[in-house]
């Protein structure tokens, strides 16, 4: 049943690597950017209040997604274990997932740091597309399509994030790099991180990141 975190700066692969190690673990894909996402879509109350927040790059309050998430997480087919893609992202959301896990028995067992230096990072986005219809993530320079400006996996076409601007993707970085180190801290603090370095190729940041699960994560299905 492993709980697993996927850690790092917005751009360095959490959303490339997150399905990559769900499928070999069997567990599900839980993606807090996606969840926002589809609220902003739907143009739910709690969409409409985060809208902006998102487009200027600032994290949403914590209670909001905690809320969202924790609810998310509670469904059935997480209950043999999650991929976490984005959260947590503060110390409170990494506090209040230890406390939601702990009420059965869980934990997170690992936390899993993608490391990519900061000037790699800005030049990420300038590339990157996501399909309209699950969010798979494309970079037209390092990762394209088979066929231009079409989803390889669904066949939806492939957009642009409106948070991908450049003043935005700055915005982020500023915004989020501070909790981003409180998180790893606190997963470092529990003994539980390992980092893996995210300059290198898909293939090979996804072979790194399932070796530092280790032996001690108990059995999943697919296996
Ligand atoms: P992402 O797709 O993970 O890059 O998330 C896109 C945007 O959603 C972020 O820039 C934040 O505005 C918001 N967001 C996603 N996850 C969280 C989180 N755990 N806490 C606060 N805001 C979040």
């Amino acid at each position: 049943m492993p709980v697993v975190v996927l850690l790092g700066a917005p751009g360095a692969g959490k959303g490339t690597q997150a399905p990559l190690l769900a499928k070999r673990l069997g567990v599900p894909v839980l993606a807090s950017g996606d969840l926002l996402r589809t609220e902003v879509a739907t143009g739910s109350e709690l969409g409409r209040e985060v809208q902006d927040m998102m487009r200027s790059g600032e994290l949403v309050p914590d209670e909001t997604i905690v809320r969202l998430f924790l609810h998310r997480l509670g469904r059935p087919d997480a209950a043999a274990g999650a991929i976490l893609d984005g959260f947590p992202r503060t110390r409170g959301q990494a506090a209040a997932l230890d406390a939601q896990l702990a009420e059965s028995g869980r934990r997170v067992d690992r936390a899993l740091l993608i490391d990519v230096p900061i000037e790699d990072l800005v030049g990420r986005f300038a590339g990157r597309v996501i399909c309209a219809e699950g969010g798979h993530v494309y970079n037209l320079r390092s990762n394209p399509p088979r066929n231009p400006g079409m989803c390889d996996i669904d066949g939806s076409e492939l957009v642009r994030r409106a948070d991908d601007a450049e003043e935005t993707v700055r915005a982020r970085m500023v915004q989020q790099l501070g909790p981003l180190e409180d998180v790893v801290d606190h997963y470092r603090g529990l003994d539980n991180l390992a980092t893996v370095d995210g300059t290198q190729s898909i293939e090979a940041v996804a072979d790194d990141l399932f070796a530092a699960l280790g032996a001690e994560l108990p059995p999943a299905a697919g296996r």
